[in-house]
């Protein structure tokens, strides 16, 4: 087997670093001295190390964080923000190269990936917000408070910023995770302690040495890297918090609520999702087979939004399953760094044994492994696609987000459309969803039925900057993305003037 491409002299120099804790705009040491080692998921070997902070360097940053938030960075005007923001997303463009091998290094992530993340989503997502700071408005109010007469009182809405945001992100897309916190948080006027993902930290160092070259003022935003028990939990509990932004599990999330209720901070939660895919007999085909391959197969299936419980209608069934089968072993399974792979690794051997786990229940509860089902022999934590059919609602990795790349197939007939809807609502999840039809009527008829954030026609995991993005049920609180996802990180202020 041929080595990965090797990374680039500036990408070697960054990963050689003896990395730290970005706060108050300088690098500081870890106070305990405590570091981890990070891994590249594509070899299984170590890649760097970084700075594990804990509990008193998140009280470092939220210090410096509150600081910035009453000092210098209150002092910028809205297009002030705008302009700095809108540079980020020049300087991300500007070192494109570089984050791209930073994060598929991290992540796993085929090339492919990383690019569209780093040369289009990103700055595209940052010069959506930085048109936002200028257009943040509260309003006038018709109010007639204690008895008052028009003209004798005036009322408004003030629209401020929450104050100091920690953000908490996960490893699956750690750029594009940090980048839907970042984005709104400077937009509004807050500042930030980042925590990104132990498995995944080197993207958010380098995105904070380039938020302060864009201008942003020392203390703005703060990156602890670290543990989710020690310094994620710290910071959720954080009397110095006024919000904690979350993704991740599920479980994770009932964790931050808890935490957040000594200051009952706010809480904004992106959390799992379990997403139906959803084909009637008239869709086209040459458009479901690879959208389906992609909904479950993309990062791997580490993806919050993952299309993994396909129903097909009986007539066009089989045909589906061999074609989303077909592409899933013609997959290029390989290290991120080299163009030709088309499907990385999971982001750890844990994960790839939580991912055998729930493969073998489908094959002993029953289900018919269609393709993939293990793990390919080679350095690096692979794992086949794969794709299970004769599923049943009842089957546990139907039931249970798996965040790999397991699609669980049932059918369905002309009869059975009430059972769909039933089922595709069945769990505790309610992220998103896809419905693939030429009708216009059946395909609105399943939108309005789908208890999910979104859900799209004829394309699955439909992304934009202007769109919000959030879940229903356990799959969080708040939006993100978009106008919405501007509004957890304000507070409104009524004000009545008598005069
Ligand atoms: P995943 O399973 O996708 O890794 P997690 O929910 O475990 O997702 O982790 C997402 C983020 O939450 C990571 O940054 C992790 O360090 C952090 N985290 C994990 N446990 C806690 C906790 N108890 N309190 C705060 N943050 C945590």
């Amino acid at each position: 087997m041929t080595p990965p491409p090797s990374p680039s002299t500036a990408t070697r120099a960054f990963l050689a670093r003896p990395h730290a804790l970005y706060i108050g705009g300088r690098w500081v040491a870890p106070l305990a001295g405590r570091r981890f080692d990070v891994f590249d998921p594509g070899t299984g070997e170590r890649i760097a190390t970084a700075a594990a902070g804990d509990a008193a360097d998140i009280d470092a940053a939220v210090a410096a964080a509150r600081a910035a938030f009453t000092g210098p960075w209150s002092k910028f005007t809205a297009g002030e923000r705008s302009r700095v923001i809108w540079k980020l997303a020049d300087l991300i463009e500007q070192h494109a190269a570089e984050l791209i091998e930073l994060e598929v290094l991290d992540n796993g992530q085929p090339l492919a990936v990383a690019q569209h993340v780093v040369r289009n989503l990103a700055p595209e997502f940052f010069r959506y917000y930085a048109g936002w700071p200028t257009k943040i408005e509260g309003a006038t109010i018709p109010a007639a408070p204690q008895g008052r007469r028009p003209g004798e009182v005036l009322s408004f809405t003030l629209r401020e910023p929450i104050g100091v945001v920690g953000a908490i992100t996960p490893w699956n897309a750690p750029l594009p995770m940090l980048m839907v916190k970042l984005a709104p948080a400077l937009a509004t006027g807050c500042t930030l302690v980042l925590k990104p993902a132990e498995l995944t930290p080197l993207t958010a160092l380098r995105m904070a040495e380039l938020c302060s070259e864009a201008g942003v003022p020392d203390g703005v935003v703060n990156v602890v890297t670290g543990f989710g028990e020690t310094a994620g939990a710290a910071l959720a509990a954080h009397p110095g918090v006024d919000k904690i932004a979350f993704t991740g599990s599920t479980e994770v999330g009932r964790l931050i609520v808890k935490a957040a209720t000594g200051n009952l901070k706010k809480v904004s939660l992106e959390l799992g999702g379990k997403s139906p895919v959803i084909v009637f007999d008239d869709a086209v085909l040459e458009q479901v087979i690879p959208g389906a391959a992609r909904a479950c197969f993309f990062l791997q299936g580490q993806n919050c939004m993952a299309g993994t419980r396909l129903y097909v209608h009986e007539k066009v069934h089989d045909q589906v399953v061999e074609g989303i089968a077909t592409i899933a072993r013609s997959m290029q399974l390989g290290h991120g760094l080299d163009p030709a792979s088309q499907f990385g690794p999971l982001i750890s051997a844990e994960q790839r044994e939580r991912v055998r786990g729930y493969v073998e229940a489908g094959r002993r509860e029953g289900g018919e492994l269609v393709c993939g089902g293990s793990a390919p022999a080679r350095p690096g934590w692979f794992f086949q696609p794969t794709v299970f059919a004769r599923m049943s609602a009842d089957m546990t990795p139907v039931k249970n987000e798996i965040f790999g790349p397991v699609l669980c197939v049932q059918s369905f007939g002309d009869d059975d459309l009430e059972r769909v809807a039933r089922e595709a609502n069945a769990t505790i999840y309610g992220l998103s969803g896809s419905v693939w039809t030429r009708d216009i009527g059946r395909a609105l008829g399943m939108v309005r039925r789908i208890d999910s954030g979104q859900v799209s026609v004829n394309m699955h995991a439909a992304v934009d900057p202007a769109m919000p993005f959030g879940g229903n049920r356990q799959s969080g609180w708040g939006r993100e993305f978009g106008k919405e996802g501007l509004e957890p990180y304000l507070k409104t202020k009524g004000v009545s003037v008598a005069w």
